[in-house]
């Protein structure tokens, strides 16, 4: 439930309960459908702690950002910080939950050295929201994850076994991480497979990093995720015995080592055996799934209302006022982007990867005099030169706004689509932005009227058949006209004169 007693994550209370290498045949597998409920924790982006006014800077010096509140000294006195309410309830409308106008705080009671207090204070039977969702796509379609709930707790110190001088003999606590702000994101059972879960959380942080509450970083530690795990035979309505994997640090890891778990799950039924309701930690090295702790050793948390804290009350009115600071989100930016745009949905999902890129493209599509031209050369000129060089959205060498130049530069007639193409190949080649190259390599155009007429009369002398089309009344034909002249002029002829003066010539 509870990532704050992730200290012990680092040494196995039961290594007689070695991993087993599983091999069960894909038909074993087939014969059962695994359960997977995530439990996600992500560290809010306050300034402050949540229960004191010291800093929740990552990175400063072991014991600098403590004061007698979050070292959990006799007679201390937590204060709520009102700006973890406002992102954790920002958070919950984000993933569609219900706020409850009412929450209370509890004290989970655990011992682990960095605990000082003995306990943790986080929401239990009173949460500060529930019912919530997110939608994943898998291959049979879209599908609704339920979210339980979502509450507001404080992390824990931090227990350290490597960096300093005695370390290989001692373990050190460095508390600078205790009452750190951290919102609990509860899934319902609803994940149906260790590629759903990835997604769920893909989605997730997503959701979260467009509302800016979090960065979830996950290397700090800013986005820790457990997993509840169990396999029935398909077709049984009831679940299986669960295992909890717990502090993998990876979506990727997540993945693999719910591949494994379910794996083991199926054959220790399918060789007549009982799981065992246990927490389990994820060896990447190893690819393995290793039992940390039995149910017999498990936590009684003792739950008890925090006496020191009030019931956390957000009324209708605070909650529009948060509400209004709700972006709008990635799912229905797609949409939109869709529709804006005339895009596909592939391309939509790549822009709006992150919030920032969305806004950078949205802004150099608005400034440009065509704004689906600009969609159109991210989504035909930009996006095939990402991919053959493996290059992800935020690595192009050519930003939107050099997009965005480009545009306006072909659709002034500044510049040809093959001129264009050639200056998108030259940015890729030398990893510089559009405009520098464009300014460098300023590719000389034939404007010069007289040039131009030289070449159309060339053309239109040696195709007799389809200037006869053109006066008999097939206007298409001038496009044939037109790539001519295009291509005899190595794609340097203004397009909009070599068009005015084609049909100048063709009509007389
Ligand atoms: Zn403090």
């Amino acid at each position: 439930m509870s990532i704050t007693d992730n200290g012990s994550a680092l040494i196995p209370y039961n290594s007689v309960d070695m991993a087993t290498t599983p091999e069960t045949s894909v038909a074993a597998q087939a014969k059962y459908e695994p359960v997977i409920g995530l439990e996600v924790h992500v560290q809010l982006l306050t300034v402050s702690k949540i229960f004191c006014s010291c800093s929740t800077h990552f990175g400063a010096p072991p014991n600098t950002n403590v004061c007698p509140v979050c070292l959990g000294l006799p007679g201390a006195l937590p204060v709520l910080n009102r700006k973890a309410v406002d992102f954790a309830v920002l958070a919950a409308m984000a993933l569609g939950c219900r706020i409850n106008e009412t929450s209370t705080f509890a004290r989970k009671n655990y011992f682990y050295p960095d605990l000082p207090k003995g306990y943790q204070i986080s929401q239990y039977d009173k949460p500060l929201a529930e019912f919530g969702k997110i939608d994943i796509a898998t291959a049979n379609g879209s599908k609704r994850i339920g979210i339980t709930r979502l509450h507001l707790e404080e992390d824990a110190g931090k227990s350290l076994h490597e960096g300093f001088a005695d370390s290989s003999e001692t373990t050190a606590i460095d508390l600078n991480r205790s009452g750190v702000p951290l919102i609990e994101i509860v899934s319902e059972p609803d994940i149906g497979s260790p590629a759903e879960a990835h997604e769920y959380l893909t989605r997730l942080k997503e959701i979260i990093l467009y509302t800016g509450v979090s960065d979830c970083n996950m290397e700090e530690g800013s986005l820790r995720c457990d997993a509840n795990v169990s396999v029935r035979p398909r077709g049984q309505k009831q679940f299986g015995t669960k295992t909890e994997i717990k502090n993998v640090n990876s979506f990727r890891f997540i993945r693999e080592a719910l591949e494994f778990e379910i794996e083991r799950q199926v054959g220790i039924l399918e060789s007549g055996g009982k799981v065992t309701q246990e927490t389990r930690l994820y060896n990447s090295a190893e690819g393995k799934t290793y039992g940390m702790r039995s149910k017999e050793q498990a936590h009684d948390y003792r739950y008890f209302p925090e006496p020191d804290l009030l019931p956390l009350v957000v009324d209708e009115k605070w909650q529009a006022e948060i509400h209004s600071a709700l972006p709008e989100l990635p799912e229905a930016r797609r949409k939109r982007i869709v529709a804006d745009y005339g895009i596909t949905e592939y391309d939509a999902h790549v822009l709006t990867a992150t919030k920032s890129f969305a806004d950078q493209f949205e802004a150099a599509a608005k400034a440009a005099k065509n704004p689906k031209r600009v969609a159109n050369l991210v989504q035909g000129e930009l996006m095939g030169r990402l991919k053959a060089k493996g290059l992800e959205i935020e690595q192009s060498p050519i930003s939107m706004k050099g997009v965005a130049l480009s545009a306006d530069l072909v659709e002034s007639g500044a510049i040809s689509g093959k001129m264009l193409k050639d200056l998108y190949d030259r940015s890729f080649e030398l990893g510089k932005d559009f405009g520098i190259v464009y300014e460098n390599e300023k590719p000389q155009q034939i404007t010069d009227s007289s040039a131009i007429e030289k070449i159309i009369d060339e053309i239109v002398a040696a195709n007799p058949k389809q200037v006869e089309q053109y006066r008999a009344g097939k206007k298409t034909v001038i496009g044939f006209f037109v790539g001519q002249v295009m291509k005899a002029s190595k794609g340097q002829a203004n397009p909009q004169m070599v068009n005015e003066l084609l049909t100048r010539k063709l009509e007389g």
